[in-house]
């Protein structure tokens, strides 16, 4: 195997900690947590761990600007914009929805991390006027890299498949590892650790806001692609990847009960943090099966929280979070 290119800066190995009180409330397994919201860069969250090896590939390509997109609230966009400003780069987002008279949360850190934004009022034009934006960057000698929606490259992909490898050392047993999975680079990440690495347990995504269809072909074209880096092309077919989109139906970033039961439960059983987007929505689903009796009592379920905080402050989400029970 080659050695792939790199940079340092997450902190890693995040930790894992036990969930003992919610699991009692739940009467379910035993959970634990993989703090992914600690990795370290601006706030944290998984964004960090496939930005090692993109800005790798940025600085090997001899990039000076960092282009990405995402939408207002994006935690991708907040975590590339930092790590652009720590390796001397350039940072230019693409954002959906129109700049508002005063910014907040990942925004607020986005202007803070020195990013330029252009705005796309309509999210289906967002792809168009990305590409527009990096062509005119590369025309002016900007020497722009594109980082794709959610750091979701086969190269940004590696971060998660290492992550893998970092749990197994870690030494939890655990029959299930549970996440929030949205552009599926995460998703594709560890489902191409388990084979690297040999782990056992099953690798579960709860969908955020696409078709389990749409995860399962994206997933297991990402992780294959990405296994390229590991000296030979593995493919991944739809079957390799388990995902469920029964919690999404209300649509992106709209709260409802579940997800507010879900931060709450955290919250107030183990001090810990979700957020409305994604690790809130993700755990609601884990809630869910866990009362419908889909784990065993005596099987030990991993919930990676992949951060996001950053948005309970956010203005669109910080009055409805707290649950009228
Ligand atoms: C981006 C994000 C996810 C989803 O990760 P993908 O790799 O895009 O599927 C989950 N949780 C949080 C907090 C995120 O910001």
């Amino acid at each position: 195997m080659t050695t792939i290119p790199r940079l340092r800066f997450a902190h890693l190995p995040t930790a894992i900690e036990e969930l003992p009180r919610l699991s009692a409330h739940l009467g379910g397994p035993r959970i634990f947590v993989k703090r992914d919201d600690q990795t370290g860069l601006a706030l944290g969250g998984n964004k960090t761990r496939k930005l090692e090896f993109l800005l790798a590939e940025a600085q090997a390509l001899g990039a000076k600007t960092l282009v990405t997109a995402g939408a207002a609230q994006s935690n991708h966009c907040r975590q590339a914009a930092a790590a652009a400003a720590k390796y001397g780069l350039d940072c230019v987002l693409v954002l959906n929805g129109e700049a508002p008279d005063s910014a907040s949360s990942n925004l607020l850190l986005d202007l803070l991390f020195g990013a330029r934004i252009v705005w796309v009022a309509d999210r289906a034009d967002r792809e168009r006027v990305q590409n527009q934006t990096f062509e005119a960057l590369k025309a002016g000698g900007a020497d722009p890299y594109f980082v794709p929606y959610g750091g979701s490259s086969p190269t940004g992909v590696l971060g998660y498949a290492f992550a893998v490898e970092e749990f197994m050392e870690q030494g939890l047993q655990a029959e299930w590892m549970v996440f929030g999975t949205s552009s599926g680079g995460t998703h594709a990440g560890l489902t191409l650790g388990k084979r690297i690495f040999g782990y056992r347990g099953k690798v579960l995504g709860i969908s955020i806001d696409e078709s389990e269809d749409w995860l399962k072909d994206r997933v297991s074209s990402l992780a294959s692609d990405a296994s390229r880096s590991f000296g030979g092309r593995i493919d991944f077919s739809r079957d390799d990847v388990l995902a469920t989109a029964a919690y999404c139906g209300s649509g992106y970033g709209v709260l409802t009960d579940a997800e507010r039961e879900a931060v709450g439960l955290f919250a107030r059983f183990e001090g810990l943090l979700l957020d409305p987007v994604y690790t809130g929505r993700a755990a609601a689903g884990l809630i869910d099966m866990i009362r419908k009796g889909q784990f065993a009592k005596n099987e030990t379920v991993l919930f990676w929280n992949t951060g996001g905080q950053p948005a309970l402050f956010a203005e669109k989400y910080q009055s409805h979070m707290l649950s009228s029970s």
